[in-house]
C-alpha cells in the first residue's frame, strides 16, 4: 500500500500535478492524522465530537488538541504549533511539528526494530532470569513469587531475540538456584554483546507501580578491584588470549570495557524503559544508575529491566496474565533491537 501510495506520488509529481493531489488522498508532507499517529506510538486517541477535542494518553502525559486551535496542551504546558489542527474527511489532521512537539525527537518509529535485527549487529545477548530455586525473590500478591515470573518472561524474550536471529545465552532456564557471580561469569563469555537482566519489583506501599530500567553508574574503588569483577577480567583476558598478569595490561583493557560498557548501558536503559512503559503499557518510573552486583561485574552493556511491582494489586495480577507477559518480552526484544539500529551499537 505505501509503495503504491508512494508510486502514485511519483507519477503525479511526474504529471506535473503533484500541488492537487486528490482529496483525503495524499496529506500535504509532514502532516499526520490522529490515526496515523496512534497507530504508530500505540496509543489510545479519544475523540470528543461535542468540544472538537482530541485527547492521547502517551507516557503519563495527557495531550489535548482542540480543532481550529494553534495550541496544544500537553500535561501543564501549552505548546503553540506552526499551524492549527483541522479536520479533513472526518479525520483530525496536525501540522508537521505535532509529532516532534509531543511524542519527542529521542522517540523512533517502532518498525525501527525490523533494521535493528536486519542489522546483524546484535549476534549474542544473555538473558539473565531474576533469583530462582531457594531464593524466591521478591512475594507479592497472593504469594506471586518474582522467580516465576521472571523466568517465563525470559523465556519469552529468547524466543523473541532468537526469532530475529539474535543467539540467547540463559542465566538460568529451569528452577535451579545460580548465584550472582556465576551469572555474571556466563555473561563473560567470547562475542556476547548484551547483558539483560529480568527482575520485578516490591515496594511496602501497594500503591506503587510501573516499570524501571537500571544500568550500572560510576565504579568506585572497591568495585573496580571486587572479586567477581577480577576473575571476570581474567576471563575475558585469556579468552581474547591476552595476558592477564601484567597489571598494567589488566587496567587498560578493564577501562576500555568499562567505557564501552558505560558509552551504551544509559541509552540503552532509556531506550528499554520507554519502549516498554509505551507499548506494556504502564507507567514508566525511569531509567536509573544503580550498583547491582550484576550490573556492575558484567563487563559489557548491561540492563536490569524491573517489569512491574508484585506488591501493586494491578501489576500482579497482570504479572499472572500470559497476554501481558507476552508483551512484555516482545517490547523488550523490540526496544533492545530499535535501540541498537538507532544508536550504531
Ligand atoms: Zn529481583
Amino acid at each position: 500500500m505505501v509503495r503504491y501510495l508512494a508510486s502514485l506520488f511519483v507519477l503525479l509529481l511526474l504529471a506535473g500535478c503533484a500541488s492537487v493531489p486528490k482529496p483525503g488522498l495524499l496529506q500535504p508532507a509532514g502532516e499526520s492524522s490522529a490515526q496515523e499517529l496512534c497507530r504508530k506510538y500505540n496509543i489510545e486517541c479519544r475523540w470528543d465530537s461535542v468540544s472538537q477535542t482530541i485527547t492521547m494518553v502517551y507516557m503519563d502525559k495527557t495531550i489535548k488538541a482542540l480543532v481550529g486551535s494553534d495550541m496544544v496542551v500537553i500535561g501543564k504546558n501549552r505548546i503553540a504549533l506552526s499551524a492549527s489542527v483541522y479536520r479533513k474527511r472526518g479525520a483530525v489532521i496536525f501540522p508537521p511539528d505535532f509529532e516532534r512537539a509531543v511524542f519527542g525527537p529521542a522517540v523512533v518509529p517502532q518498525e525501527d526494530y525490523v533494521k535493528g535485527a536486519q542489522s546483524g549487529r546484535l549476534k549474542k545477548v544473555v538473558i539473565d532470569a531474576g533469583h530462582g530455586g531457594k531464593d524466591p525473590g521478591a512475594i507479592g500478591v497472593a504469594g506471586l513469587k518474582e522467580k516465576d515470573v521472571v523466568l517465563d518472561i525470559a523465556r519469552r524474550v529468547k524466543k523473541g531475540f532468537e526469532a530475529a536471529g539474535v543467539v540467547v545465552v540463559m542465566t538460568r532456564d529451569s528452577e535451579d538456584f545460580i548465584t550472582l557471580a556465576d551469572r555474571t561469569s556466563i555473561a563473560s563469555q567470547p562475542d556476547v554483546d548484551l547483558f539483560v537482566s529480568i527482575h520485578a519489583n516490591a515496594n511496602k506501599s501497594r500503591g506503587v507501580n510501573g516499570i524501571e530500567v537500571y544500568y550500572a553508574g560510576a565504579l568506585n574503588r572497591d568495585d573496580r578491584s571486587e572479586d567477581q569483577r577480577l576473575a571476570n577480567q581474567k576471563k575475558i583476558c585469556s579468552l581474547y588470549n591476552m595476558r592477564s598478569d601484567i597489571p598494567d595490561l589488566r587496567a587498560i583493557t578493564s577501562d576500555m570495557l568499562y567505557a564501552y560498557k558505560r558509552a551504551f548501558s544509559p541509552g540503552l536503559s532509556e531506550a528499554v524503559a520507554r519502549g516498554l512503559a509505551r507499548e506494556v503499557p504502564r507507567q514508566n518510573r525511569g531509567s536509573k544508575p544503580e550498583r547491582f552486583f550484576v550490573l556492575r561485574n558484567t563487563l559489557i552493556p548491561a540492563v536490569l529491566v524491573e517489569v512491574g511491582f508484585v506488591t501493586n494489586p494491578k501489576e500482579a495480577s497482570l504479572l499472572k496474565d500470559n497476554d501481558f507477559r507476552q508483551r512484555l518480552a516482545e517490547a523488550i526484544t523490540k526496544s533492545v533491537l530499535r535501540f541498537v539500529y538507532v544508536s550504531g551499537f
